[in-house]
Order: C-alpha cells, then structure tokens, then sequence
C-alpha cells in the first residue's frame, strides 16, 4: 500500500518521546516497504513509478524477502535505527501477513508503535487488534464509485469482508474528481465513522510529483475547499483527526523536505530493506506546495505549537544538532540528510538513494 503512511495522531507524551530519540540520533519514525508485491493497480500509484527510488531502480527491480529473512530483517533495522513509530506497507504489506503476525508482537515488546497500511485485499487477521502497539490503516480512496474502479480488487465490499471482527483506521486519499458532487467528503466520512470496526479516521489529499499534470491533482480553491469541509465534518464525526491547526497546514503545507517535518523526523527504506525511499515516503521528487500528506500536515502543524517558552520547530532543529553529535558515536550510524542541510531535490546515487 503506498499511500500516505504513518500516524498522525501523536500526543503530546509522544511528542516527549520523540524528542529523546531525536537527541539519542535517531528519527523518531521509520516506514519499510516490506514488499513488492500487490495485486491492485491504482492509478497515481507512486510507489511503482519510475522515480520512486531516485530513477536508478525501481520497487519491482528490488529483492525483496520473505519468512526469517524478512522477520529478522526489519527487526534489525528496528534495532539499529531505534523509530519509536513503524509503518509497514508495501506494494501490499498482507501479502506478508505470516511474517507480520510474528513481527507485530516482538515490535510492541520492544515499545515500539506498528502500524501496518494495507488495501484490505486480503483479510486482517482478528489477532492483530489484540496486539497493544500495532493498528491497521486500511486506505480507502473515496466512496464506492471512485474506489471500487480505482482500487480493485479491494473493493467495498471486499475489505468490508476482509476487517470484520477486527478494529482498524481508515485512510483516505481526496483526489479531484471527487470534489465535483457536493457532500462527497460528508457522506465518505459518516460512511465509515458509523462502522464499528472503525477506530479513527484520517484524509490525505493527492500530492502529485514536480511538473505532474494529471486528473488527480487538486488546487489551491480545491485545498481550501477541502480543509473547510474537514473541519465542518469534525464537530459532526469525532473519529476524524481533524483540527484548525491541521486545516491551516492543509492550505499552506511545508516549502520543501527541508521545511518538512515528517520528511526531518522520518527514515524510509524499500523492499530490499537498504535502498532509502528519499526525500518522504513518496520517493521520487515530490511537489510538496502541493503536499497532502496527513502525517506531514499533522507535524506542520505540530512544528507551530509552543511547549513551555520554546517553539517545537526550534526544539526540533536544536535537538537534531545535538542528535546528530551522538549519533555518531554509534556503530553504522549514518546521519540523517536533511539534519544538516535541507536535501537537494532531484540528486541521487547510483544505488538510487537522494544524496545528501
Ligand atoms: S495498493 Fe498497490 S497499486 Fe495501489 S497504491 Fe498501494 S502499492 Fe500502489
Ligand atoms: S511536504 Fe514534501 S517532503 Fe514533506 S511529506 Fe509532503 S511531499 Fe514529502
């Protein structure tokens, strides 16, 4: 699953935490593309475009594993990258779903938060809701009559089937033709908020890449729009993360992956579990003045918030300084790109990762 990834509801205790890890030299969040496989096709699939991992290789080109290779595999990034927050996605993060069910509970021993980002394609197993720090994203991209075509074989009906008896979060991706019926947003989110196997809800908008001009893509009316009809849909539906904060983030996202929190505070690595997915999860040379991101919105706005006499922007540039210092005093440490300077767009190595 390759849209928008992560956690945007971290708290303030959270927050606290990040910043230990920040200073220990550590990103707080990590995302593993722990596949290359899928069996859907959607359009504006990033993960499979030709830039994904900077142009030198491609998501299907990679070696991916599976069984003990795969297990010990992202438990070792896990240890040596210490995240306090993983998301596991793909391709289609299920089709692994036997290695998950050994990796979920190990990663919550270690206190670390899982969440696996998935289509629903293939059935969630129930025992994952029993696990303590991991939670499922299922994305679904709009009502039926877009998702159904845009996102089968995971249809409606199909993931419906496939999330019964367990407890999941939605996730949505707004795209442009579904603004053109008035209520679209309200009647996709009262859809999902009233299922109880629905815990939260969240909405990315479409983030398209430099220079792209597709059907997709929303603009700067469309945004506002958006944001509105986001905040309007939060006082009726209390499961959406949603606040002014974020709205305003929404209408005015992050310049570029130097003025990105998420894109700071994040490493990502593909299948292969080494090539860098650079500069954010989308890989390849995504337009961030047209960024949609939750999670990068969510941080955008957390940037803003003061915690006590201090800005947390500051906090966070003065603590990767520091981050950066220690971390060097680890084994295999290699430091963070965009903790020194902001990435340069459109640079990479021949192993397909952006340089620094
Ligand atoms: S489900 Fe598969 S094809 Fe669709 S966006 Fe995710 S990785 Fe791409
Ligand atoms: S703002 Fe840019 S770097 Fe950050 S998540 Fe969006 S596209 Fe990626």
């Amino acid at each position: 699953m390759s849209e928008t990834k992560g956690n945007p509801g971290m708290r303030v205790v959270e927050l606290l935490s990040a910043w230990k890890s920040i200073l220990g030299g550590s990103t707080p969040m990590m995302s593993i593309e722990i596949t290359r496989e899928c069996p859907l096709t959607c359009p504006g699939c990033y993960a499979y475009g030709k830039e994904h991992l900077g142009g030198a290789v491609t998501l299907r080109s990679l070696s991916d594993y599976r069984g003990d290779a795969l297990v010990d595999g992202i438990l070792a990034l896990v240890r040596q990258h210490r995240p306090l927050h993983v998301s596991l996605v793909g391709g289609e993060p299920l089709v692994r779903h036997r290695e998950l069910s050994r990796v979920l509970p190990i990663l919550s021993e270690m206190g670390v938060h899982a969440m696996v980002v998935t289509s629903a394609v293939i059935p969630v197993p129930a025992a994952w809701t029993k696990i303590r720090r991991a939670t499922v994203a299922v994305s679904v991209d709009g009502l039926p009559e877009h998702h159904d075509v845009r996102r089968k074989p995971a249809t409606y009906e199909r993931i419906l089937k496939n999330i019964a008896e367990c407890r999941v979060n939605i996730h949505g991706t707004i795209t442009r033709p579904m603004l053109e019926r008035p209520g679209y947003i309200e009647e996709y989110i009262a859809f999902w908020s009233a299922r109880e196997e629905v815990a939260r809800i969240w909405v990315s908008l479409y983030t398209p890449q430099k220079g792209e001009t597709s059907a997709e893509m929303l603009s700067d009316r469309d945004r506002e729009v958006v944001a509105e009809e986001l905040l309007k849909a939060r006082a009726r539906h209390p499961k959406l993360l949603m606040n002014p904060g974020i709205a305003e983030a929404i209408r005015r996202p992050p310049r570029d992956p130097g003025d990105c929190m998420f894109a700071r505070m994040s490493t990502n690595f593909s299948a292969d579990l080494k090539t860098r997915v650079e500069p954010c999860i989308f890989g390849g040379n995504p337009d961030c003045s047209h960024c949609g991101c939750a999670v990068s919105s969510g941080l955008h706005w957390v940037k803003t918030m003061q915690l006590g006499f201090v800005k947390i922007e500051h906090l966070a540039r003065g603590s990767v300084a520091i981050g950066s210092v220690v971390g060097k005093l680890r084994r295999g440490y290699r430091e963070h790109p965009r903790w020194t300077r902001p990435l340069p767009i459109g640079e990479s190595t021949a192993t397909g990762q952006k340089t620094a």
